[in-house]
């Protein structure tokens, strides 16, 4: 360590939001440059090859082949995909000296699919799968938590090539298991959990997301089975459809000064129901009213239109989740100028009883039940109407998943409650489909002389993120704490003594183990032993040797930095004690 490119710091970055960021700066593991823009420091660096080491060799064992890509890509490439507009700001663009578009590959799915044609053309040729790891750009609009989320991070990115769909499900289903044994390997907690597919359009598609707090990605998991899905593709249990026959004729109310949910609950609480001819009316709740909240979608290449969404008043309206199910079509909050157009919409008084006739499209979450009885909207200024039932007194266009999904919901599978959780992305398989050999006319001459679309799965891997994704989940109050795979190094040597001598034995020891082939951190820094213990806790290699006082009686301190655990062996039984360590 004494020649090694390293300064641990004594204090956190003032920009490190999570822990996997503070440590990693403070270890020397990395440096920032710039928002998202990261130097790789030696320590970093054998982390992060660690990673790829894993991931070729699981890729190698599903017989996927490593090609390299540029990341410089001409724009007719991502124009004939689409992805030239689609990207939005996301994309990093630039021009060469001849006034030519180019940009900075987000990721390559039409490289993949041009290459393979270009070479390709029989049945006979496929399956076929091919990945890189290689250096992606995407402008995130926030890059976050040090390399979690950079705007330069490296990918695997592999993509599986079949005539069938059958094929298809075996590639992903190779890919999902060969994800399995990369995540088990690095030693990360990680969960699968259903995803909705995003901008690509397709069918199955999953994550690997490790839970943490500090992660973006919100997940839902079942305490009871085994399902789990992200947010945005989780489905909910609902209550039956009610029946309707004893639910009174809907009655419109008088209800001034009722600005939010909770003044209208009041409001209807206190009414004189008597003088609206309800004889025995309910005790009423927020989730007794509907909300019908007004957006606006647009599909790709056409206008904005209007969508309500009506949604149970004690619940918001998980944009997110709205986002993941429309895509591609666009959806956000409807504007002044929006409502504006559609006199008809009373803003904060908007009921279903009206949508129709409106030709505004209605869609409400599957917890607004078929015969289910609401208070609304009467489309009229200071005025509700109470006893509005689903499939009487309306009838929406369709159903969405709308609402934002709360701890305790139920699991739609077994009715368990669902626990909701944090955790970061580290990889997404995902059965693409035809979209892309359709753009780029991929097809394979079958035995029959036919041609046939292949169809593609896609399948990336965070390599940059999975090292502070595997520091946010294995960190512990005094530092790092790798897991054998990922570990810059298998033991790192702590001499304490000032003699010479300490220090040789520590050099002649550090050569016994390179000789048994064990990765070997020397720390003959000229440091005091309290420098030289917090950093080696700082660093994280999970094994630990101390050569202190124990050296004159022939021993030597073997700590585990995960365990904290730690008791002297015999200087000449250090080297199988290590191997021991390290075969677990
Ligand atoms: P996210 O939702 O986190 O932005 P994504 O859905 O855009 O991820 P993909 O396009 O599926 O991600 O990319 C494959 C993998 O690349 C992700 O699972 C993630 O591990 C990694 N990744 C994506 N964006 C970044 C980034 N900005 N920095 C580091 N790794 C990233
Ligand atoms: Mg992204």
């Amino acid at each position: 360590m004494s020649t090694l490119f390293l300064r641990t710091l004594r204090d956190d970055p003032a920009d490190a939001e999570v822990p996997s960021h503070r440590l990693l700066v403070r270890g020397g593991y990395v440096r920032r440059v710039a928002p998202g823009i990261y130097t790789w420091l030696p320590l970093g660096l054998l982390v992060l090859r660690n990673v790829e080491r894993v991931v070729r060799e699981e890729m190698a064992a599903i017989g996927s082949q490593e090609v390299l890509f540029p990341a410089l890509i001409p724009r007719e490439i991502f124009e004939a995909s689409g992805r030239w507009a689609d990207y939005g700001d996301s994309l990093f663009r630039l021009t060469d000296r001849k006034d030519v578009d180019y940009l900075l590959g987000p990721t390559h799915e039409e490289l993949f699919t041009l290459l393979v044609k270009g070479e390709y053309s029989s049945y006979k040729d496929y399956p076929l799968s091919l990945y890189q790891i290689q250096t992606k750009f995407r402008d995130e609009a926030r890059p976050r938590a040090g390399v979690l989320r950079g705007r330069e991070f490296i990918m695997k990115d592999s993509y599986s090539f079949d005539l069938s769909e059958e094929g298809l499900q075996a590639s992903y289903r190779a890919h999902r298991d060969a994800y399995e044994r990369i995540f088990g390997r690095l030693g990360f907690d990680y969960r699968i959990v259903f995803a909705v597919s995003g901008a690509m359009g397709g069918s199955a598609s999953e994550e690997f997301l490790a839970p943490t707090p500090s992660g973006e990605d919100t997940f839902v998991q079942c305490t009871n089975c085994d399902y789990a899905a992200n947010t945005e593709a989780v489905e909910i249990a609902t209550p039956p459809a009610q029946d309707a026959a004893a639910v009174p004729a809907s009655v419109v109310l008088d209800t001034p000064d009722t600005p939010t949910i909770a003044t209208l609950v009041e409001s209807l609480n206190g009414y004189d129901w008597a003088a609206a001819g309800v004889a025995e009316p309910p005790t009423f709740t927020a989730a007794d009213t509907l909300k019908n909240v007004v957006l606006r979608t647009k599909a790709p290449g056409g206008e904005w239109e209007l969508l309500v969404v009506g949604v149970p008043g004690d619940r918001e309206v998980d944009m997110k989740r709205l986002a993941g199910q429309l895509e591609p079509v666009l959806v956000e909050q409807a504007g002044p100028d929006d409502l504006a157009r559609e006199p008809g919409l009373v803003k904060g008084y908007i009921g279903p009883q009206l949508l129709s006739e409106l030709k505004v499209r209605y869609l409400v979450d599957p917890l607004v039940v078929e015969g289910s009885a609401w208070v609304t909207g009467a489309n009229a200024e200071d005025k509700h109407a109470a006893f509005v039932v689903r499939g009487r007194d309306f009838t929406p266009d369709g159903e969405i998943g709308a609402v934002e999904i709360r701890d305790g919901d139920r699991c739609a599978r077994c009715d368990a409650p669902l626990q909701i959780a944090r955790g970061i992305e580290l990889g997404h398989v995902f059965a693409l489909g035809r979209k892309y050999a359709e753009t780029f006319g991929l097809t394979a001459l079958g035995p029959d002389g036919k041609p046939v679309t292949i169809t593609m799965g896609s399948y990336g891997v965070g390599i940059t993120r999975a090292v502070a994704a595997l520091a946010e989940q294995t960190h512990d109050e005094s530092g790092l704490c790798w897991p054998r795979e990922a570990a810059p190094a298998d033991v790192q040597l702590v001499p304490t003594g000032k003699d010479a001598a300490t220090l040789a034995e520590a050099e002649r020891l550090a050569g016994e183990l390179v000789a048994s082939g064990i990765r070997v951190l020397l720390d003959d820094r000229k440091a005091s032993p309290g420098v030289k213990f917090a950093d080696a806790e700082l660093l994280g290699v999970p094994t630990i040797l101390i050569l202190g006082r124990g050296l004159s009686d022939g021993l030597v301190e073997l700590r585990d930095r995960k365990s904290g655990e730690r008791r002297d062996v015999p200087l000449a039984e250090a080297v199988s004690e290590v191997r021991a360590a390290i075969a677990g």
